[in-house]
């Protein structure tokens, strides 16, 4: 995936500034916020132009990483080891460009670089203060983006609802930079519009209190998107355009859509892109439509498949499913690939144990293994992988999934009672999953993983160097532990190879069981790097092996036929 992408067509509108587009939220939290900001993204690359995005969060922790999932979902992790939300992910699979630290910052990192600057004395004995020091740092954390003259567009979701106390500062920021710059910033915001079942009514009054809060703290807000159950009327729109004082066409419907993979298509039709450009001043005449094709070839795919595959995700955190967004979009994408219907099973892996395995398990087609930390629901995962091992059952292991492969490998073939990961169980006999040494001082629990995009050589006759098609890889991490190299002889020796290697520090980054028909565990989370025009090929190749060992097919004859893209 590229870090930028490269084709800066003749609607590019180099020579200027980047031109600046904040999305505020308002009425209600969850609108989907990250996904009208990269499906406006989406609209503005497939015309040619760079476009970048960027959450901020005002919450005060300096970066998600030591969120417990249920607090806030997946931690999504960049290729320059950022921890950061899992709105970049939706950023990076709808864009296909990689993001890095730069497109999260959080009141926690502002205020910490803000305290670190008044130590060092920068601020000459000023009395430092919320305005201006930190709203200068916040416009300067939006600025870098557009400094580097790399982007046409910085999109800048600002986390939260307006209103929050948590968020006034970078409200006051986005009305600095508007104040500074009418001309090159735009101001969208996204706002609930409640359908009233007994009065048969959409209600715009939330949306018009909102708009007021805006303009109470000097933003007049430029597009109004509005997430709706029921279409809006043409008089909703006029009294919506009236009474928040935006033009007629910058009200913008947000229906409910089917998949959020239709939300830039539903955008388009609704001309958000088109009204953005003419309100930043770009001469519509001038610059290419946008050129979805590859897009709505995946939609296709996605939306008229041949067959349905099962699909176990066993976790820890399933009551929250995106605690696991990455993998299911993930999962999403390769089966749009392979014209296949991937239903998830979430199953809660405290929820296994050797007694219920077979009832549990025994319907899938494939098993996968998730991320995690800590001791609780391992019991289960160790089940559930002897249970795919054992019968023969497609089997993908992610980061602690293939951890806990290692575990039970090491107990049921190698024989060595009690072997565990030092995670789990400190003073094990045997541990198979290991700090490396110099982790084991660290007591700071932000930032002391193996984080972000390390290589990884794929062995010559692997079955991962013929998925990847490639003998080098980089994938990103989160871990802390790794697989212990002391053992690795006698894994090999009994059908377990470690068939990925770091080239520098010969850290152990796969595993697979050539014995069974499909059985690979990463050490590395491929999940973060899937995007819909670039389906992760393990991914398709685990979704591929499932659909081979299921049961049947719905439209098709023959399952490999059917699996020819
Ligand atoms: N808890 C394990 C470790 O720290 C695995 C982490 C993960 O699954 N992301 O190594």
């Amino acid at each position: 995936m590229p870090h930028t992408p490269s084709d800066s067509s003749k609607s590019s509108i180099n020579g200027r500034n980047s031109r600046y587009i904040f999305v505020t939220g308002g009425v209600s939290s969850s609108l989907g916020k990250g996904i009208v900001s990269a499906s406006l993204a989406k609209l503005l690359q497939a015309r040619g132009y760079r476009v970048t995005i960027q959450k901020l969060d005002p919450y005060i922790n300096v970066d998600p990483g030591t969120l417990n999932p249920y607090e806030h979902g997946e931690c999504y992790v960049t290729v320059d080891g950022a921890e950061t939300d899992l709105d970049l992910g939706h950023y990076e699979r709808f864009l296909n460009v990689c993001t890095t630290q730069a497109n999260n910052i959080t009141t926690g990192r502002i205020y910490q670089s803000v305290i670190n600057k008044e130590r060092r004395g920068e601020y000459l004995g000023k009395t430092v203060q919320i305005i201006p020091h930190i709203t200068d740092e916040i416009k300067r954390s939006i600025q870098i983006l557009g400094s580097q003259s790399e982007f046409d567009f910085v999109i800048t979701e600002i986390g939260g609802t307006v209103g929050d106390i948590e968020s006034l500062p970078y409200i006051e920021a986005v009305r600095q930079m508007k104040w500074q710059n009418p001309k090159d910033t735009l101001v969208i915001h996204l706002t609930l519009i409640p359908y009233l079942k007994a009065a048969g009514e959409l209600k715009t009054k939330p949306t018009q209190h909102s708009v007021k809060q805006l303009l109470e703290l000097g933003v007049q807000p430029d597009i109004l998107v509005c997430r709706t159950e029921h279409h809006l009327t043409p008089s909703i729109r006029t009294k919506l355009a009236q009474f928040c004082n935006v033009s007629h066409d910058s009200v913008i419907e947000s229906i409910d859509a089917e998949t959020i993979y239709d939300v830039p298509l539903l955008m388009q039709e609704e001309r958000l892109d088109e009204v953005v450009l003419s309100k930043l001043d770009v001469d519509l005449s001038k610059v290419d439509k946008p050129n979805l094709t590859e897009w709505k070839n995946f939609l296709y795919r996605f939306k008229n498949p041949d067959q349905t595959v099962h699909i176990g995700l066993i976790g820890k955190y399933v009551e929250l499913k995106d605690s696991y967004k990455s993998i299911a979009e993930a999962l999403a994408h390769a089966g749009a690939n392979l014209k296949t219907r991937v239903e998830i099973h979430w199953i809660h892996s405290e929820q296994i144990s050797r007694k219920n395995v077979q009832e549990k398990l025994g319907h899938l087609n494939g098993i996968l293994v998730a991320p995690g930390f800590g001791s609780r629901g391992i019991d289960g995962k160790l089940e559930s992988i002897h249970f795919a091992r054992t019968n023969d059952i497609p089997f993908f292991g992610i980061c602690l999934g293939m951890q806990c492969a290692v575990v039970e490998f090491a107990r049921n073939v190698l024989d060595l009672t009690d072997a565990h990961s030092s995670e789990i169980k400190e003073y094990t006999p045997h541990p198979v999953i290991n700090l490396m040494a110099e982790q084991k001082s660290i007591t700071d629990m932000g930032g002391t993983m193996r984080l972000g995009a390390y290589p990884c050589d794929l062995m010559e006759g692997s079955k991962v160097r013929e998925i990847y098609g490639t003998s080098s890889i980089e994938e990103r991490h989160r871990h802390r532990y790794e697989f212990n190299e002391e053992y690795r002889a006698q894994f090999e020796k009994a059908g377990m190879i470690a068939t990925g290697i770091n080239p520098v520090s010969e850290l152990v980054e796969i595993i697979e069981i050539p014995a069974h028909p499909y059985f690979i565990a990463t050490q590395f989370h491929p999940e973060y790097a899937s995007t819909v025009l670039a389906p992760h090929p393990l991914f398709i190749s685990f979704v591929r092996a499932a659909v081979i060992a299921g049961p049947g097919t719905v439209n098709a004859e023959n399952k490999e036929d059917s699996l020819r893209a």
